[in-house]
């Protein structure tokens, strides 16, 4: 049954994109309620109430959901077992966050989905390390199975004897050891779905990283990832559907030679699909909650020729004054305080 205008969504995490998913809310008239630990959540000042507790404050969370109509989350790195108190007021449900948790369990879940992901072996120890370099070949990058973001917890190996010190970077945790993927480019499929089963996709994005952070996100991907399309969205379709994921999905991709191969999934809307709030008919934002609330899935295609995400890193916001002034420039801030080094302080979108 769909959740009339007026109803609450709740939102586990209080950073950026529930910020966003705020103000996407309230254009269409619901209100949001954050949950998160921390004092001041950039989402929590755009959002009606604001709860201020601990993901794992069983408690806390009755309240919180018994206060919502809906509860979905912005933040993956949520403890699973707590969240049981929500019921199906959770979408998406447990089990997306549970996959999308854990490098290990993800990478069967998409093997088993049907994607293509670059082989890899678990790791649980400097021997298991030195024996995925044995059978993988040279370089592989070691990644933390856990609390995982933005290039952090990983570690490349180049050279056999590299190994110890890989190791002992990601902090002797379990981890995963990729092959190193000779990519051409990387992209993302921003997908949305219903309870019924209905999806839609965005374009697909191109994205630039540097340093394992993005830095650009650019619409269309250019004719050769567009060429990997279909397989691209029906992968991800395919992950959705097995999941039973309702709301937004993102399927990260490498596009190499021999077609898309799956990097990995975030349960949520993603940064790769900022874009869309000038360059979408519909932004990944409202489509997230057209998705959740049991409402149609909006227009997903592109309002331009192109549009081009830039992400604002750092003290890289201190060109807020210049980017205003720039026609045709669309700029987000999101009022996170300090400006640390490698801190997602804002993005700016340029349609053309
Ligand atoms: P991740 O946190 O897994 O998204 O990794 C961050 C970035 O590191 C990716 O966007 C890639 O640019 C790079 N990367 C990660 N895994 C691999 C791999 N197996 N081979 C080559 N590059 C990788």
């Amino acid at each position: 049954m769909a959740l009339a205008p007026g109803s609450t969504i709740g939102i586990l995490g209080g950073g950026q994109l529930g910020r966003m998913m705020a103000l996407a809310a309230a254009r269409i008239g619901y209100e949001c309620h954050i949950f998160d630990p921390h004092e001041r959540p950039c989402a929590a000042e755009v959002s009606a109430h604001f709860t201020r507790a601990k993901f794992d404050d069983e408690q806390a969370l009755r309240r919180f959901g018994a206060g919502c109509d809906v509860v979905t989350y912005e933040f993956e790195n949520l403890p699973v077992e707590p969240l049981r108190v929500l019921g199906d007021r959770l979408k998406p449900g447990l089990k997306s966050l549970a996959v999308a948790q854990d490098r290990g369990d993800e990478k069967s879940f998409l093997e088993d989905a049907g994607a293509k992901v670059t082989p890899w072996r678990a790791v649980a120890s400097l021997e298991d390390a030195q024996a995925a370099v044995a059978e993988l070949g040279l370089p592989v990058v070691l990644k933390t199975r856990r609390y995982g973001y933005d290039g952090k917890g990983q570690a490349w190996i180049r050279d056999a004897g590299d190994a110890q010190e890989a190791w002992d970077a990601i902090g002797r945790e379990p981890a995963v050891a990729e092959a190193g993927v000779n990519f051409d480019a990387e992209f993302s499929v921003v997908i949305a779905r219903t309870a019924d089963g209905t999806s839609r996709a965005f374009p697909l994005t191109r994205n630039h990283h540097e340093g394992g952070i993005l830095r650009t996100s650019t619409v269309p991907a250019g004719p050769a990832i567009d060429a990997m399309a279909d397989r691209a969205i029906a992968a991800a379709r395919a992950i959705a559907d097995s999941l039973g994921h309702v709301g937004v999905l993102t399927v990260e991709y490498f596009a190499t030679a021999d077609g898309p191969l799956v990097n990995e999934i975030a349960p949520r809307v993603h940064n790769s699909g900022h874009w869309t709030i000038e360059g979408a008919h519909t932004s990944q934002f409202e489509q997230h909650l057209r998705a959740i609330l049991g409402l149609a899935l909006g227009d997903a295609s592109l309002v331009a020729g192109s549009a081009v995400m830039e992400n604002l890193i750092g003290s890289e916001i201190d060109r807020w004054a210049d980017i205003l002034a720039e026609p045709g420039a669309d700029l987000h801030l999101y009022n996170k305080g300090e400006a640390r080094p490698g801190r997602k302080m804002g993005h700016v979108t340029r349609l053309s």
